[in-house]
């Protein structure tokens, strides 16, 4: 027997034009959600709605805009009454890798922190004022491994994902507790999204695609495995669902146990 543990919520994922995002709303809809796909390309979000069907809706929303965060929340409870699960999953790496703190452009640095964590905070907050009243909902954020470990990202990168578990801890215990909204973060490892292929590009210049996405792919340690959008998305599923639901404050690493280890190969 089919199960659908997401039948009839409204799901906003940020940056699911592509990889995690998309992926997770494929899984999201396939469980009997409703989905708007917040992002800011004009060019893959329309396309990734159309090709998720008729339970996807796009719309444009660059995550830094707090306003534009705003207005992608009312959207969703225009179309459909409600927002049951809000997914804080846009992000950006910078644009600097090996990481020379000497040479740390700053300018970049405040080009990372205003999205990957002052989009969160913005999408946390927006989706509170939608949930409180509703006296229920779930909100998740994208971490990293880069917040875990040095040296897996950039230095904005890392001080970026590092802070979005101590937001989620904080908002945890906040009013969102005492009105049954639940907040927890996914750690992905390296997947081979265009995200990580750009950023491992810098540390492998010259290198084929197919050849960065080896790479990546061989990152991993979990003998017979690698980090696949799939997993995430089934992370996410997991913490959106009712399974979850004494879960909240919670940091899921989805990494294969590559923080578990001590030598990165590069
Ligand atoms: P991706 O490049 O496939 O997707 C990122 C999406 O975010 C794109 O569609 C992009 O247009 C959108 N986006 C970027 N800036 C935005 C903004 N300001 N407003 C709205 N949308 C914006 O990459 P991905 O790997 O799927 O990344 C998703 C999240 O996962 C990110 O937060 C990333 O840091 C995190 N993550 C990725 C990996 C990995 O190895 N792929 C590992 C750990 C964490």
């Amino acid at each position: 027997m089919e199960v659908f543990r997401l039948e009839g919520k409204v799901a906003l994922i940020t940056g699911g034009a592509s990889g995690i995002g998309k992926t997770t709303a494929r899984e999201f809809i396939k469980h009997g959600a409703r989905v708007i796909i917040a992002d800011k390309d004009s060019r893959t979000g329309p396309q990734a709605a159309t090709e998720l069907g008729p339970a996807a809706l796009f719309v444009q929303c660059d995550v830094a805009a707090e306003a534009q965060v705003e207005d992608a929340v009312k959207i969703a409870m225009a179309n459909y009454g409600k927002l049951d699960i809000m997914y804080n999953n846009a992000g950006v790496t910078g644009p600097s890798y090996p990481p020379s703190i000497a040479d740390l452009d700053l300018d970049d640095f405040d080009e990372v922190m205003q999205v990957n964590v002052r989009g969160t905070v913005a999408g946390i907050k927006h989706a509170a004022r939608a949930m409180i009243p509703a006296g229920s909902g779930c909100i998740l954020c994208t971490s990293s491994i880069g917040g875990i470990i040095g040296g897996a990202g950039s230095h904005s990168y890392s001080a970026s994902k590092s802070t979005v578990p101590g937001i989620v801890k904080s908002v945890a215990c906040s009013e969102l507790c005492k009105n049954g909204i639940r907040i927890n973060c996914i750690s992905p490892g390296p997947i081979p999204t265009p995200l990580t292929l750009a950023q491992i590009g810098l540390i492998y210049p010259g290198a084929s695609q197919e050849k960065l996405v080896e790479i990546v792919n061989g990152l991993g340690q979990l003998k017979g495995a690698k980090c696949e959008e799939a997993d995430v998305a089934g992370a996410a599923l997991y913490l959106a669902s009712d399974e979850a639901k004494y879960v909240t404050g919670h940091n899921l690493v989805v990494d294969g146990g590559f923080t578990c280890f001590k030598n990165l190969p590069f």
